[in-house]
């Protein structure tokens, strides 16, 4: 893509974000929520947490167009202390849950190894509270440093990088995600972390806007296998539309639909094969702002997707059937053009 395109993107994102004006609490993690998922190393319980920090450099300058993360963070850096704080909340919910899980995901509107975001002593006092744990934390790749991954590796039982890769194509990932490293930059990052003796986790954005339904699929396959050569689990995240986000602007305007749950059954029987664990939890399943189908089936498709993520047992994938499929078969061979979804 060129600059002149990013800049245009990046531009108009910046002024659909600026009409966010409410702060978050900075004493307040954003989300904590306890769930169950698999990993290479089996099933487990998970404490997610997503604190509030000062977000993304990358969302400031504009961002990714379908990231909301930029309305959910802080206008202002968040200092240690409250970070901590935020960290102390978390594991109240925890223990409100009367649980401890094996699993701590975190995840910031950003990097977790952003100084800028996470202050180090922070960083280090949060890794070493999960010391017998399994963490995942999420970065840029650019972040991912020898010195950095080593360090946190010494600090808990396990460690994953999580890294929004989103597509293994760098054109789309340029041109309909505008997100700024190259998938050699990803793989990069997988080798360091590995070099380590940490394990990596991609996301993928199954359906960045632009594209149709079909070539969806077929990014999101080509991107399952591409990373699962560099990951040791990827997690489809079909596209759901969030406020202040291009993706947002477009979809209100008709052009953009999240992508149909059938699809996201076809990637993931696709993939069965690919040398790494794949998951999928659409968010907002179901809903006009998530992945649906023609709402009869949504329910019993999003728990056939949630229950192949957690056992990868391909059989449930079958089970669940609808008259709407013939609908978005036709939608798949019918919809040619950019931004004009059928149904
Ligand atoms: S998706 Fe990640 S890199 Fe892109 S704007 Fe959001 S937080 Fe930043
Ligand atoms: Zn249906």
């Amino acid at each position: 893509m060129s600059m002149e395109t990013s800049d245009a993107l990046n531009e108009s994102m910046r002024g659909i974000r600026a009409r966010k004006d409410r702060d978050a609490n900075p004493d307040e993690p954003i989300r904590v929520w306890v769930d169950e998922d698999r990993s290479p190393e089996g099933r487990g319980k998970s404490l997610t947490i997503v604190f509030n920090t000062d977000g993304c450099r990358w969302a400031r300058a504009g961002g990714c167009t379908m990231c909301g993360y930029v309305g959910e963070s802080n206008k202002g850096a968040v200092d240690a202390d409250s970070m901590l704080t935020q960290l102390d909340k978390a594991l109240e919910h925890e223990r409100d849950e009367g649980v401890e899980c094996e699993n701590v995901k975190m995840y910031t509107s950003g990097t977790f190894f952003d100084r800028r975001e996470i202050p180090p002593e922070a960083r280090h006092e949060i890794l070493d509270t999960f010391s017998d744990r399994r963490v995942v934390v999420e970065t840029l790749p650019d972040f991912v440093e020898d010195d950095v991954i080593q360090d946190a590796v010494e600090r808990v039982r396990k460690l994953c990088i999580a890294v929004g890769l989103e597509t293994a194509d760098d054109h789309v990932r340029r041109e309909c995600v505008n997100k700024y490293f190259e998938f050699d930059e990803f793989v990069r990052a997988a080798n360091v972390a590995h070099d380590h003796g940490a394990t990596v986790k991609a996301y993928l954005l199954m359906k960045p806007p632009f594209l149709t339904e079909s070539e969806a699929i077929e990014d999101a396959v080509y991107s399952v296998r591409k990373s699962a050569e560099h990951a040791d689990l990827v997690s489809v995240n079909p596209c759901n539309v969030q406020r202040y986000t291009l993706v947002d602007r477009l979809h209100y305007r008709d052009g953009y639909r999240p992508p149909w749950l059938w699809s996201v059954v076809e990637v993931l029987q696709r993939t069965q094969d690919a040398p790494a664990v794949v998951v999928s939890r659409p968010v907002g399943s179901g809903g006009d702002r998530g992945a649906h189908n023609c709402g009869e089936c949504d329910d019993d498709v999003y728990d056939a997707v949630t229950a192949y993520s957690l056992t990868g047992d391909a059989d449930v994938l079958e089970r669940p059937d609808c008259g709407c499929k013939k609908k978005w078969r036709a939608v798949l061979e019918r919809e040619t053009a950019w931004r004009a979804p059928l149904g």
